[in-house]
């Protein structure tokens, strides 16, 4: 059986003459590119994406392997650009989802890079995983607009990592904990640029079928203008999968580590049975309790530099928080008002998006020492 079920759809939307979006999937790969460049160059940059992450991740179904499939492509566009002058500066984000194998099972991976984007999808709630990798997007992250003017900034477009650009591409990975009826969405900004979050959702839980919801995906965002090139693709987790290693600092959790559900079933005795339901509730409220507890990663500093712990700022009830690792930031080089929130204020939903804070926030503390924040320009 496989372990999942894949439905894509793409649009050339209803502005542009080309599609230069691109897409592969089979039962252990899932792949969306958006290219970029003239004169059908982006086409080839895509293009030149998906077919060598598909043919380099065959050879080596490990996170190591996803990652190196994806630096691979970055070499082959910059010597295809090489090699034919018109295509200079072509290039492409990608986002690939692949299950890799690990000791008890396979284990989804996302890599990306650029502004395409992840979602997990249960019980009609929805996260990105994906962090984009725009100057907009970026400087929400460094605190100098909200998240509001990041939606709409001009710069939201201008990719600080894409395939094409460097001669090292920054990989992000993602192994995610799935469970089975669970659906994971990758899709070029054609479809986020146009169709709201809360639309995504309410379009896959109504629809009849998977194919139906990547239909009426793509339906929506050419309705509602349509001005980038559409890709969607939607992947229904069919079996149980591996899970990934939350307190392995090699191990970068998604943020879409949904909390577990706690259900007690317990043998009960008919003379017992009301102080047994009463117990069970207790113990429910306990696992909650713990789960919501531990359910938080923030920064804060461990000697000279920003560690991460996972808990609550200052614990809760007796669940004290625990550090998980020690990143290579040094807490004096942070701007004085991050400084005065570590240990309080900067709470984050996984490891990963705690790691990633911490490099932000110590990115601004770069700039802030060599420039002016100034009003951004269009
Ligand atoms: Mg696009």
């Amino acid at each position: 059986m496989n372990a999942w079920r894949v439905a894509v759809r793409t649009s050339v939307g209803v502005v542009r003459s080309s599609n230069q979006d691109a897409h592969w999937s089979n039962d252990s790969l899932v792949v969306v590119a958006d290219g970029m460049g003239g004169h059908a160059a982006g086409e080839v940059a895509s293009a030149i994406a998906v077919s060598t992450i598909a043919e380099a991740f065959a050879g080596d179904q490990s996170s190591e392997g996803l990652r190196r499939a994806v630096v691979l492509c970055n070499d082959r566009i910059l010597k295809d650009a090489e090699l034919n002058p018109e295509r200079h500066g072509m290039g492409t984000t990608a986002v690939a989802l692949g299950l890799v194998s690990a000791p008890d099972g396979l284990l989804p991976v996302i890599a990306n890079l650029g502004d395409s984007r992840a979602y997990q999808i249960r019980d009609g709630a929805i996260r990105l995983i994906t962090a984009d990798h725009s100057v907009a997007e970026e400087w929400f992250r460094q605190g100098r607009i909200s998240a509001q003017e990041a939606a709409v900034h001009p710069r939201r477009h201008q990719l600080t990592r894409a395939l094409g650009i460097a001669q090292t591409p920054d990989v992000d990975l993602f192994p995610m904990a799935v469970q089975p009826t669970d659906i994971i969405l990758l899709c070029s900004d054609g479809l986020t640029n146009e169709v709201s979050e809360t639309e995504i959702i309410d379009i896959v839980e109504a629809a009849e079928s998977l194919e139906d919801a990547a239909s009426e995906l793509v339906s929506r965002a050419e309705a509602n203008g349509g001005r980038d090139n559409i890709t969607v693709a939607l992947v229904e987790i069919l079996g149980p999968m591996s899970q990934p290693l939350a307190t392995s600092p090699a191990a970068v959790t998604s943020a879409a580590t949904p909390p577990p559900r706690a259900r007690t079933r317990r043998v009960t005795w008919r003379l017992g049975a009301a102080l047994a339901a009463l117990g069970a509730v207790l113990a429910g409220a306990v696992v909650v309790l713990g789960w919501y507890a531990n359910s938080s990663y923030y920064l804060a500093a461990d000697g000279a530099y920003v560690a991460v712990y996972r808990g609550q700022p200052h614990g809760l009830l007796w669940f004290a928080p625990t550090e998980i690792m020690t990143t290579d930031f040094l807490a004096a080089q942070l701007r004085p008002a991050d400084v005065t929130a570590l240990g309080n204020d900067i709470v984050e939903p996984s490891l990963a998006a705690a790691i990633h804070y911490a490099g932000y926030l110590h990115s601004a503390w770069l700039m802030s020492q060599f420039s002016t924040p100034s009003t951004p320009a269009g």
